[in-house]
């Protein structure tokens, strides 16, 4: 089963994914993390990666989709288990990519989770996390541009798998656990 979990910065993707691998022993393939992580070893993409991240914008879809595509030429039996897309794709173009590239591994999304939560929200858990992160992109005017980029470049793609039949919605408020139930339900069918 590979799954993309959606939704915006803030929702709760990197905390619901850890739960999945938990129970289902998926493999969690978060963008947001890889890029941290080259960020942290002062790599070349990471320096790139750096000037959009801290700036609240996405790195470009054709960096994007080649390090995507990397992860899977390193390591192809990450498919065997099935995969929890964290934060991949954030645009259409990077959806499509993603779709093909798949394809080329004769598998497909099963899945689309999409964590729905209020705005008010998402800006008070980004704040919450920024105290503890360290993260450059945590702070209110990165945050506001954040929500500004998804609702522009990313949400498109809740239409997108909705036209496809793969969009399932999730109410993303309140506690971990009991979000956690709700995502558990969703899957039921794809188990
Ligand atoms: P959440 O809090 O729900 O886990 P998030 O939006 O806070 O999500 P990440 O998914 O970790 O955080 O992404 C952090 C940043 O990394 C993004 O704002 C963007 O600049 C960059 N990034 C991550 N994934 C992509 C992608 N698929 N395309 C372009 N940029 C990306
Ligand atoms: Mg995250």
């Amino acid at each position: 089963m590979n799954i993309v979990i959606f939704g915006a910065p803030g929702s709760g993707k990197g905390t619901q994914s850890e739960k999945l691998i938990e129970h289902y022993g998926l493999h969690h393939i978060s963008t947001g993390e890889v890029l941290r992580s080259h960020i942290a070893k002062g790599t070349e993409l990471g320096k790139v990666a750096d000037s959009f991240i801290s700036k609240g914008m996405l790195i470009p879809d054709d960096l994007m989709i080649a390090v995507l595509e990397d992860i899977f030429k390193n390591d192809p039996s990450k498919l065997e288990k099935g995969v929890i897309f964290d934060g991949f794709p954030r645009t259409v173009p990077q959806a499509e990519a993603l779709s093909k590239l798949l394809d080329g591994y004769n598998t497909e999304i099963h899945a689309v989770v999409g964590l729905e939560v209020a705005e008010e929200e998402l800006i008070r858990r980004m704040i919450e996390r920024g105290k503890q992160s360290g993260r450059s992109d945590d702070n209110i005017d990165t945050i506001k541009k954040r929500l500004e980029v998804y609702r522009s470049q990313t949400e498109p793609l809740k239409d997108y798998y909705c036209k496809k039949g793969s969009y399932h919605a999730v109410n993303g408020n309140g506690s971990v656990e009991e979000i956690f139930g709700h995502i558990g339900k969703t899957l039921e069918p794809f188990k």
